[in-house]
């Protein structure tokens, strides 16, 4: 029951007569509910791949299948609707926007989905009372902390119900028992069926993710389910 399933992909980008093969052969398949760590240093190809997974980008060879449909070759409009309907995305710099309140911000890709004004904020009170943030939602972003601002960007993600959470270094501007507190929470998140794919340079982070991918000069250099999974409480 793959929800993530690419088949040799390839990434080669042109820039004058240089090409740069960022990634090789990249064949991997993730099943509903796993919660997966993406590790690998800089220039292995980890943002080229997530690039593809959250459909911002198709690869030059191969093909990958989200939820059961091949986006490899889709168009940037259709693009954009399968990547609004199936991928929440959870960022290092949270990406929320300043002058809007925490229930605004969570009930924003809703306005894209169709939903009403009073169906946009009754599904993100739910979501953001889901986080622990009921009582935050009339905050701004610079009224809350990093661990909060991160809970509002992480029930924006969920407020869809998307296929994935695709979350590209989620604590990497959090301290470290905050950092803990949000893992906690994608551990949560995960308990509940979410399919969780992160990336992360922080080994004590990624000891949460129940797989862990390392990466390497735009391969897979090891796969490997974690058995040694980090559960704090
Ligand atoms: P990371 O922090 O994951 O290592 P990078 O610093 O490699 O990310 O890349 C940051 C952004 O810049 C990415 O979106 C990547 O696609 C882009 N990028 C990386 N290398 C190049 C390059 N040589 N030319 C143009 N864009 C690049
Ligand atoms: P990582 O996220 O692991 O740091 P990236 O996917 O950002 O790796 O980069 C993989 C390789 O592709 C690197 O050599 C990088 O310089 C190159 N690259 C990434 N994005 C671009 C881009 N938009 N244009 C040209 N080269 C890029």
């Amino acid at each position: 029951n793959s929800v993530i399933q690419t088949k040799d992909i390839a990434k080669i980008y042109k820039m004058g007569t240089e090409t740069v093969e960022a990634l090789k052969s990249v064949t991997i398949n993730i099943d509903k509910g796993e919660y997966v760590a993406f590790m690998g240093p800089s220039g292995s190809g980890k943002s080229t791949l997530m690039n593809i997974i959250g459909c911002l980008d198709t690869p030059t060879r191969g093909t990958y299948e989200l939820a059961g449909q091949n986006v490899s070759e889709t168009s940037e409009n259709d693009l954009a609707e399968i990547r609004n309907k199936e991928i929440g995305f959870v960022f290092q710099t949270f990406n929320l926007l300043p002058r809007q309140s925490s229930l605004e911000n969570v009930a924003l890709p809703l306005v894209y989905a169709g939903f009403s004004k009073s169906q946009r904020e009754e599904r993100a009170l739910e979501v953001l009372g889901s986080v622990g943030l009921a009582d935050r939602a009339y905050h701004k972003p610079n009224e809350l902390s990093g661990g909060q601002r991160q809970r509002v960007a992480i029930a924006r993600a969920l407020v869809n119900n998307p296929s994935i959470i695709l979350a590209d270094e989620p604590t990497g501007n959090l301290d470290t028992k905050t950092s803990y507190e949000i893992m906690e929470l994608f551990q949560m998140l995960h308990d509940q069926g979410n399919t969780i794919v992160m990336v992360t340079h922080e080994d004590d982070i990624a000891q949460y993710a129940h797989r862990i991918i390392r990466m390497r000069d735009g391969l897979v250099e090891s796969d490997n389910i974690n058995n040694d999974i980090t559960r704090v409480g």
